[in-house]
């Protein structure tokens, strides 16, 4: 699917790339094509934009993956059923028995799983790095190495590594890199102009934004890749139906604005938590003193909605606190418009206990949403004075 070239800026992009009005009724909103077969008027003639079967191609499908392409500054993006479906498609196509690929130590859980314990089982090999120090990914590389696996910033810690320099390190081997951009949303950063050869997106946080749909994304300028990943997915079927592509659409509108307010209220948390006796440590890329402050000023627009903390007191406090906050709902996912409050240890990142990605036990994650700031924070403090549900 080729991106909008309009030259428009994000938001305009945001609303109106692969979104004109409905040529033959005039609906501004692009409809839920809730069909899975299209009329043929003779045996192999299509109609108007070649549609056949929705496995295939869904017109609203094809509009959310023009609106996605457009947002990352991509040639193709592909629409799938959740983001690890687009992530083991990543992994499928671009990898083959024999094969290696580097993951950074603070992966998200379930890319962290499917690699593991899937992909190995078929003869690829992996080895875990700290991608912050582009040295160590460099010494880490091998013949065989296929793919650089980065996510920045990263989950839970809120870790920030250098893509160009990434790119870089990937392309010296001919290896690609790929980037899971789902925290910081297109809106933030752009990876594939930094060199990344692969985006990949969890579209059910911020992109869809309302804690209401699941899918995922990959978007790429490579003619070759879009094509091994479309005919995969054609043979593999990991498609979204077309009302949850028109929900991951419907919230793509308000990407903009409502990633302002993310980055608002978090960088209000973020700064009041460190100033808080309970808490010991604050993982945000916009704190001053963070390790990836530099970097993230340089290679992001803003800091993004995330923000994770230790508990001063240790693992059971950490684990009582979550569950007193009232207006932060304590559950898995992120990027909603409502707070989530969470502990990475015993929930999104169970599946790497006992590895070299396990969290802190004392580990707190927050996902702030775009509520009033000053309630979100009277609900923490709240929680952590002992007090609460
Ligand atoms: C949630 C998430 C995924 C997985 O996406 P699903 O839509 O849950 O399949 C992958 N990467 C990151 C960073 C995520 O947060």
């Amino acid at each position: 699917m080729v991106s909008d070239p309009s030259g428009h800026g994000f938001e305009t992009r945001a609303i109106h790339a692969g979104q004109e009005p409905d040529p033959r009724t005039g609906a501004v909103i692009v409809p839920i094509y809730q069909t899975s077969t299209y009329a043929q008027d003779r045996v192999g003639e299509t109609r108007e934009g070649g549609y056949e079967y929705s496995r295939t191609a869904n017109p609203t499908r094809t509009a959310l993956e023009q609106a996605l392409a457009a947002l990352e500054g991509g040639r193709h993006a592909l629409a799938f059923a959740s983001g690890m479906a687009a992530s083991d498609a990543v992994l499928r196509t671009a990898l083959r028995p024999g094969d290696h690929l580097l993951l950074g130590n603070d992966a998200y859980g379930g890319t962290f799983r499917l690699i593991d314990k899937v992909l190995t089982g078929w003869g690829v090999s992996y080895s875990v790095v700290p991608l912050s120090d582009p040295d160590e990914v460099r010494a880490a590389v091998r013949p065989q190495t296929k793919l650089i696996w980065c996510e920045s910033p990263t989950n839970p810690l809120l870790g920030i590594a250098d893509i160009s320099a990434l790119a870089d390190v990937a392309h010296e081997v001919g290896a690609r890199l790929v980037v899971d951009n789902t925290f910081a949303t297109p809106y933030l950063q752009t990876p594939l102009a930094s060199g990344a050869d692969i985006v990949v997106h969890s579209t059910t946080k911020y992109l869809g934004g309302h804690s209401d749909v699941v899918g995922g994304a990959v978007v790429t300028d490579s003619d070759e890749i879009a094509d091994s990943l479309f005919f995969l997915r054609n043979s593999a079927g990991a498609v979204p139906g077309a009302f949850d592509a028109w929900l991951t659409l419907r919230g793509l509108k308000t990407l903009a604005v409502r990633m302002e307010r993310h980055c608002d209220n978090a960088e209000f948390i973020a700064q009041a938590l460190t100033e808080h006796p309970k808490v010991s440590r604050v993982y945000y890329p916009g704190l001053p003193d963070d390790p990836g402050h530099a970097l993230a000023a340089k290679q992001m627009r803003r800091f993004g909605g995330m923000v994770s903390f230790t508990h001063a007191d240790g693992e059971r406090a950490a684990l009582d606190m979550a569950a007193r906050t009232r207006l932060f709902v304590l559950a898995e996912s992120l990027g909603g418009v409502e707070s989530l409050i969470e502990h990475p240890g015993r929930m999104t990142h169970a599946s790497v206990a006992g590895s070299m990605l396990a969290v802190p036990a004392e580990l707190v994650r927050l996902s702030v949403g775009i509520e009033d700031p000053r309630d979100l924070l009277a609900d923490l403090r709240a929680a952590l004075e002992g007090q609460g549900r």
